[in-house]
């Protein structure tokens, strides 16, 4: 082992002891105190997490350090989990290093205490971005120091609440399938969490083999030597140019419909623990009028990404070409936009992700019944916007809502912990800015509400404690004198 290697394992270890010295001059986690349940021979689960991204561990942490117990289920394999080492193609984070993402108010849990331990101050401060897989390293240490029971490899084919308070999970595992019963889940399924990507419908006509999604897991070696168009301007867009420009792509267009980039990323000036704390409490209005000029403005691509792309003299940066019609020319395409027409033998389109109830099957008993803002809020003319109408109208506790009352009894124990909650919670729930916030709030709100259904529970436990604090040895009881008793007569 080299000298650097072994002063970083060092490093490593002490931080790790530091880290559970912390929680235990914390006194975390909590005592279990959730009565237990036994259905059919079978334990119930607190909570089952679904999806073990940085929201579902934070979510999971949260819940434990309250004395409640998470199973996280992902259909991943162990350490793969989310984008970043599989469908990510940025070469680092878009968000600044000094986020403290999913550490939970635990300095010894931050990215940057992992990052110094191992490669010193100095490093630290030379770092300009965190690369894309250092951070999936990060989240793969902050999982065992955490100690969470991430069942890998296990995926939630359908979830189904039932009338008896609990919730089924249909689970399909290498070992088999199964149904897991727990008292509440948390869908902590990730950017696309409930649905997928968002293709514009004109490419349903083309062949699957001339065209992907920027989130598709592809390689992109197979587009050396190809004319390549990426439909998008966003970071992922920079991203998939600049993958394919590496991987030899004999041409990358980039057909851009705005006539310039967006500058600014309004969403990273807005943050501020007010908007964090107080975006759940506004009026619907504002919380409308907020996420919709966010959307509207749209996130400009990090200036590094673009830079990655415009160094390739091969690039090109087309504006102001929407696409009109696009038509298959054998093997190729011919994109035809108001700029002009382009031969492109692959295409890319980056256009984002919407919830799409179609695309995810788990969803199908659910789906149905749940309540969106559509249903919630009509926006004043102009200001429309599919993504947030199609945005679930969530609870408190990020609880699913009825769109009937009674429809699908028990929905409510189903939280809902990725990016379509923004538009009622604020960006709490996937993004690395807020994600503790989300989480605690979350299991703060799962701790309250199963602390409401069990409070007959919780008064018996009352009036059965019987621990004494005092056994009747420490005091003697005594007299009252002779002046004080004759006191009572006058
Ligand atoms: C390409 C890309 C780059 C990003 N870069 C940044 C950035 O730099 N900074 C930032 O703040 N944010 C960034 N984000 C946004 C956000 O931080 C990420 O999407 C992040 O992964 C969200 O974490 P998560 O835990 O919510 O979801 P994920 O990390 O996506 O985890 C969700 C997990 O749920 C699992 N899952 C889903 N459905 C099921 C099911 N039915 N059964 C079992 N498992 C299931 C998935 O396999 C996945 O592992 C980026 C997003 C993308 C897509």
């Amino acid at each position: 082992m080299s000298e650097a290697t072994t002063s970083a394992a060092n490093g490593l270890a002490a931080l790790e002891a530091r880290l559970r010295q912390d929680l235990a001059w914390l006194e975390l986690p909590a005592k279990s105190w959730v009565p237990q349940k036994t259905v059919d021979n079978q334990p119930v689960l607190d909570v089952a997490v679904i999806g073990g991204g940085q929201a579902g561990m934070a979510a999971a942490v949260s819940l434990l350090h309250l004395g409640i117990n998470a199973v996280i289920y992902d259909q991943s394999p162990a350490g793969f989990e989310g984008p970043w080492a599989t469908t990510a193609r940025m070469e680092t984070l878009r968000s600044p290093k000094k986020l403290t993402g999913p550490a939970l108010g635990f300095a010894a849990l931050t990215f940057r205490a992992w990052f110094e331990a191992q490669f010193g101050l100095d490093a630290w401060e030379a770092l300009d971005k965190i690369p894309r897989l250092q951070w999936m390293d990060y989240l793969r240490w902050y999982r065992k120091v955490m100690a969470l029971d991430v069942r890998n490899d296990h995926r939630m084919e359908l979830i189904r609440p039932r009338a008896d308070g609990l919730v089924e999970l249909h689970i399909a595992a290498p070992s088999g399938k199964s149904v897991v019963l727990a008292r509440r889940v948390v869908l902590a399924t990730g950017r696309d969490g409930l649905g997928g990507a968002l293709v514009p419908p004109l490419a349903d006509s083309l062949p699957r083999a001339l065209w992907a999604h920027s989130s598709d897991d592809m390689d992109y070696g197979k587009l050396a030597g190809k004319r390549v168009g990426i439909i998008g301007a966003g970071s992922s867009a920079m991203d998939s140019a600049g993958t394919a420009l590496e991987a030899g792509a004999e041409r990358v267009d980039i057909l851009i419909r705005r006539t310039e980039l967006p500058r600014i990323n309004k969403g990273k000036g807005s943050g501020n623990p007010g908007l964090t704390s107080g975006h759940l409490n506004l009026p619907d209005e504002w919380k409308w009028r907020i996420r919709h000029y966010v959307n509207v403005q749209q996130i400009p691509p990090p200036s590094g990404s673009v830079q990655r792309v415009s160094k390739f003299s091969n690039a090109r940066f087309i504006f102001g070409a929407p696409i009109d019609a696009i038509d298959v020319n054998g093997d190729s395409l011919r994109v035809r936009t108001p700029r002009g027409v382009f031969e492109l033998d692959f295409l890319i389109f980056s256009t984002g992700f919407r919830v799409d109830w179609t695309v995810r099957p788990e969803f199908a008993v659910i789906a149905p019944h749940i309540r969106s803002w559509r249903a919630r809020y009509m926006p004043p003319p102009g200001e429309e916007d599919a993504e947030l109408s199609d945005s679930p109208d969530l609870g408190r506790a990020f609880e699913f809502q009825q769109k009937q009352p009674g429809g699908l009894p028990g929905l409510e124990r189903i939280h809902c912990f990725c990016y379509p909650a923004t538009i009622t919670h604020g960006t709490l729930s996937g993004d690395i800015p807020a994600i503790s916030d989300g989480a605690q709030r979350l299991a703060q709100g799962i701790a309250s509400l199963l602390y409401g259904e069990d409070v007959e529970t919780h008064y018996r436990n009352l009036q059965d404690y019987a621990e004494p604090e005092l056994v009747g040895d420490e005091w003697t009881p005594s007299e009252p004198t002779t002046e004080e008793r004759e006191g009572l007569k006058r």
